[in-house]
């Protein structure tokens, strides 16, 4: 018996004259990414994508990274049988027979695309159905069953799976179909999730984080690296520009009031980002937001914080409470990391008051006691490129 890996994949079914496109980048992505960890053969039809992988032992580890490529939404592993009832039968009880043991109920659904199968839907399932009864002692509930087995005739050949065993895949849109972003990583709970969603609409993303050695330590870099390297299992490959901050920081508290040093210090990232951003010809900025969280985030301080970037500012939490924002960092499994002690770069320089609703023109005042232009060439030029892998 030959068990292969069916994956569907979602929106891009909607997208009419440009759905080979999105295709093509969808098989290469899938290539890219199981390129490593096994040898595959792969084909696509009716919005399939079939994956045969050579060695039967590999197939956990494959279903676990498709389960990572943004564009799929479900990983299903069934086995393939001829076109022909006998064959399915025997195929079907081979396979199923750890599932349909003594206490569970069952029902079959059959699906038959391929219009030449001489038997009809209905029939298909009263045939399948009626064997499996009488070979396993478990027993058939159309309502409420257990297991839901399917048999779908397709183009290539007939395949067999119970719905129990799908895993979800990410949804969303294939990685290169939606230009690049940058996303201003932290190494806090928030950015990551960010990145995370908007790259899971197809976005490319590479990352800048802000580092004041040694006020954070080298650990707290190795946090943000291992942060994004969880990010690129979804992505693949990640550059991090990791930006020196401190001297910035620094000329910030010495020579700014201190209720504006966060918001001045915000204003300083959009800037260098936005600069990273056009040197690597990415779009937009990604940030992790939400509105509210703190003294930095609400609407007017976002305003005077946006205020210095010239690209849309991406900021996909906005809307979003706390323990959603949490609960998605468990699922994609960045939490663990991201509550790791070390401290970021904005905590060791937090004043105690900030200000709420800041007046953009006292901002801008304060703030032109600073040589801005000078102290971000400063920043560029010390700043280091990362490439991450997966991890
Ligand atoms: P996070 O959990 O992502 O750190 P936060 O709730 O702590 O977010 P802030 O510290 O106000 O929020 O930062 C807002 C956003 O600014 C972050 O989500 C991130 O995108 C960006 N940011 C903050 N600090 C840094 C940093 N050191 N390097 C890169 N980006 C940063
Ligand atoms: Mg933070």
């Amino acid at each position: 018996m030959k068990e292969i890996i069916l994956a569907k994949y979602g929106e891009i079914i909607l997208k009419g004259g440009n759905r080979a496109r999105f295709e093509n980048v969808l098989l290469n992505n899938i290539r890219n990414s199981l390129r490593e960890v096994a040898e595959f053969d792969m084909r696509l039809a009716q919005a399939t994508v079939y994956v045969e992988v050579h060695d039967p032992k590999k197939l956990d580890l494959v279903v676990e990274r498709m389960a990572k490529i943004f564009g799929l939404v479900t990983i299903t592993r069934a086995a393939a049988a001829e076109k022909d009832i006998e064959d399915i039968k025997r195929t079907a009880g081979e396979y199923l027979k750890n599932d349909l043991i003594e206490g569970r109920t069952f029902k079959v659904e059959a699906k038959r695309s391929d219009k030449g199968f001489p038997l009809k839907s209905p029939e298909i399932c009263r045939e399948i159905g009626g064997y499996l009864d009488d070979e396993f002692p478990s027993s058939v509930d159309v309502h409420d069953p257990d297991r839901t087995v399917r048999i779908e005739i397709r183009d290539f050949g007939a395949y067999i799976y119970c719905d129990e065993n799908k895993t979800a895949g990410q949804g969303g849109m294939p990685i290169g179909t939606g230009d690049r972003a940058t996303l201003l990583l932290s190494g806090g709970i928030d950015s990551p999730v960010a990145g995370h969603m908007i790259s899971k609409r197809g976005v490319e993303i590479n990352a800048v984080n802000f580092f004041s050695f040694p006020y954070t330590s080298q650990r707290a870099k190795e946090k943000v690296i291992e942060l994004a390297s969880i990010l690129a299992r979804y992505t693949s490959k990640i550059n991090l520009y990791v930006v020196p901050f401190t001297e910035i920081q620094i000329q910030i508290r010495d020579n700014c009031p201190e209720e504006h040093m966060t918001l001045i210090m915000r204003r300083f990232m959009m800037r260098i980002a936005e600069r990273i951003a056009r040197k690597t010809k990415s779009l937009a900025l990604v940030t992790g937001e939400s509105v509210g969280q703190v003294a930095s985030q609400t609407l007017s301080a976002l305003d005077v914080t946006n205020d210095v970037a010239d690209m849309p500012v991406l900021q996909p939490l906005i809307g979003m409470d706390k323990n959603e924002i949490i609960e998605r960092a468990v699922k994609i499994g960045t939490f663990d990391t991201s509550i790791l002690p070390y401290e970021d770069c904005c905590t060791v320089f937090t004043p105690k008051h900030p200000t709420t609703h800041p007046v953009r023109a006292n901002i801008e005042k304060t703030e032109s006691r600073l040589d801005v232009e000078t102290l971000i060439e400063a920043a560029l030029a010390g700043t280091e490129m990362i490439e991450v892998y997966p991890r």
